[in-house]
């Protein structure tokens, strides 16, 4: 049977190959240890899990949810952009919950993405920008993060015809996978590019809770202006160990919401009411859980970038995310290290180039594994180098 053309150009999506490797290995017997996805293995908080468990035994939450969330999960994720940054949203109409941010990412094309129309993608990134694109119709512009631009893209390297035809724009502080974080000034910029080249914005926001060293990440939002031109997407996967549970969100423009909205509602009928309440319950209930988000992966982070020191390979300690992007030795590939570690030590980890052509040259470690492991994994690399 021949499929679309327009799955003709789509990928493999990483980590589910990541996820075949990882199984045929540990059919060979292997003890494998992965720092390839960034899944935390913590549990989710109590609070939310009781939170749940009381939900889903009332009936109310067993019928189709609302196309556009519970209205209490909108307020609730209102009020807490109010708490965190300052920032007043109407969660009647800037506020659209997703079936994790993963989903949304991928349904913001058919809003706004037209064939041969451009949408402006940061190379490395999160790979559903690009294939979201694909699935679209549309074509990328990859805009490089490079280590000398601090792992911001150089919008004024964008070729004026291309952000003339541009109709989104993808930007992710933190970021994954680089780890880098916004500098003073570049969200501005992002919006007066924006407004200049009539471009949407799409601001990928679920690292902002993980942040260390008194770093504290800010919203796109928050810069004058972006809410004319874009929307930022939030997720409570990472923040609350909740990747499993599937909920997300949009928030911003009132007119991008709507178009948003009116392309899920003919797509999927929503979150399971009781995951929604839940998620209220992780926003709005004890915040010490995050606090101790925060330290477990503080101290992996300094642990590996001191085991790593050890063997030469040196990174700097990130101020946010739970990944380090690091240098690939000398000699090898992204790919052809990530492999000699997967063979040579059990340990997965992942290759930049997965990440878009200009993630070449680093290799990505996830800290979402227990401590022990983590040391076993480093002291497996460092034998085999
Ligand atoms: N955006 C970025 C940058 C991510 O790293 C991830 C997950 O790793 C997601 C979005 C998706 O998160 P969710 O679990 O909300 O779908």
């Amino acid at each position: 049977m021949e499929t679309a053309k327009r799955i003709q150009n789509l990928p493999p999506y990483l980590f589910a190959e990541i996820d075949k490797k990882i199984a045929a290995k540990k059919a060979e017997g292997v003890d494998v240890i992965s720092l390839g996805i960034g899944d935390p293995c913590e549990q989710t908080p109590q609070h939310i899990v009781d939170a749940l468990t009381r939900e889903a035994n009332d009936k109310s939450c067993h019928r189709y949810p609302s196309y556009f969330g519970l209205p209490e999960l909108r307020k609730s994720i209102s009020k807490w952009y109010q708490r965190r940054f300052g920032l007043d949203f109407n969660p009647d109409t800037q506020v659209l919950p997703l079936i994790g941010s993963k989903e949304g990412i991928a349904h913001i094309h058919t809003a706004y993405v037209d064939p041969g129309d451009y949408v402006l993608v940061p190379d490395p990134g999160y790979p559903v920008y690009h294939s979201g694109t694909i699935l679209a119709g549309g074509q990328t512009h990859f805009m490089p993060l490079t280590e000398e631009n601090e792992f911001l893209p150089d919008l004024n390297a964008i070729p004026t015809e291309i952000a003339d035809k541009a109709k989104l724009m993808f930007i992710n502080y933190p970021n994954n996978p680089t780890s880098a974080i916004a500098t003073e000034g570049f969200f501005e910029e992002v919006v007066e590019f924006a407004k200049a080249h009539n471009i949407v914005v799409a601001h990928d926001n679920p690292y902002s809770e993980l942040t260390f060293d008194g770093y504290v990440a800010p919203s796109f939002l928050s810069a004058p202006g972006a809410a004319d031109v874009g929307i930022e997407f939030h997720s409570l996967s990472k923040t609350y160990n909740m990747t499993g549970w599937r909920i997300g969100w949009a928030i911003g423009n009132e007119s991008v919401i709507e178009a948003f909205g009116r392309v899920k509602s003919n797509i999927d009928s929503g979150i399971f009411n009781a995951i929604q309440k839940a998620g209220i319950a992780a926003l709005e209930g004890p915040q010490e859980c995050v606090d101790d988000m925060r330290a477990i992966y503080k101290r992996r982070r300094d642990l590996v970038v001191a085991a790593l020191g050890k063997i030469g390979l040196h990174v700097e300690p990130p101020r946010a995310t739970i990944y380090l992007w690091i240098k690939t030795p000398e000699g090898h590939t992204s790919a052809s290290f990530a492999q000699l570690v997967l063979d040579k030590a059990g340990v997965v980890i992942s290759p930049g180039s997965a990440y878009g052509p200009s993630g070449e040259g680093f290799i990505r470690i996830s800290l979402t594994v227990p401590d022990e492991r983590i040391e076993e994994a480093v002291a497996r690399i460092a034998a085999q180098l």
